[in-house]
């Protein structure tokens, strides 16, 4: 179970807050692109990037030049989110339209990974299983322009939405089709090709 931090209870419907650590390791492994925020001169940022999971950190990685990446290396504050969209909710009102997701957040600080290659191979294993033992692997220059960054999964929350539509006694004489589109990410047949 992760801990109750005030920070990370869920106000709005907390009915829909899960605490167990493998609901979260579960949507971070069905996930493939993280939103990561930060504060720079006060003005906040989101900027998506791929990940993976290792037991109880998330791992991402970039250009030693970006912003993003040398505030994060440098110890600065973050919120990392994962969401995945699970289907559309059609209500009788429009107040009640919603959607099915899960959605996972972690707060924390970053560290910066010495074992690059195998936090990389961590990421692409994620992303594409098999295929970091087929393709080239990593230059010591191309390492030395990457910084990887681990993330803990110690403060998060996860969000659940995963119910019918409400109706109430306003709806009385409202009657369009009610229920769910769902909603899933499929992964398309290998179109081959190269730039
Ligand atoms: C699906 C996906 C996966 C990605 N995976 C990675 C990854 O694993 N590692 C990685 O380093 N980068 C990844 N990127 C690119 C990443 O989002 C940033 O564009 C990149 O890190 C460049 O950072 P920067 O230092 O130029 O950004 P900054 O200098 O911080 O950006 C400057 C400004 O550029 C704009 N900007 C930057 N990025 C984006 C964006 N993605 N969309 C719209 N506006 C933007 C914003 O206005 C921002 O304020 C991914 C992008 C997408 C969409």
């Amino acid at each position: 179970m992760g801990a109750p931090v005030e920070r990370t209870r869920i106000r709005r419907l907390p009915d829909k807050a899960v605490r167990e650590r493998e609901a979260l390791h579960g949507v971070l492994d069905a996930g493939m692109v993280a939103h990561v925020a930060f504060v720079d001169d006060d003005q906040p940022y989101a900027i998506p990037v791929a990940y993976g999971r290792d037991g109880d950190t998330v791992l991402f990685h970039g250009s030693t030049g970006s912003r993003l990446f040398r505030l994060l290396a440098g110890g600065a504050p973050c919120c990392l989110s994962v969401t995945l969209l699970d289907g559309l909710i059609l209500a009788r009102s429009a107040f009640e339209a919603s959607m099915r997701y899960r959605s996972a957040m972690v707060l924390g600080r970053c560290t910066v990974i010495e074992d690059q290659v195998a936090a990389l191979r961590t990421i692409s294993e994620h992303l594409v299983p098999g295929r970091w033992d087929v393709v080239r692997p990593p230059s010591r220059k191309e390492l030395a322009a990457t910084l990887v960054l681990a993330l803990p999964l110690d403060e998060w929350s996860l969000k659940v939405s995963d119910g019918w539509p409400e109706t109430s006694p306003e709806d009385e004489g409202w009657s369009p089709p009610t229920g769910v589109i769902p909603i899933r990410t499929v992964l398309d047949d290998f179109v081959e090709g190269e730039a």
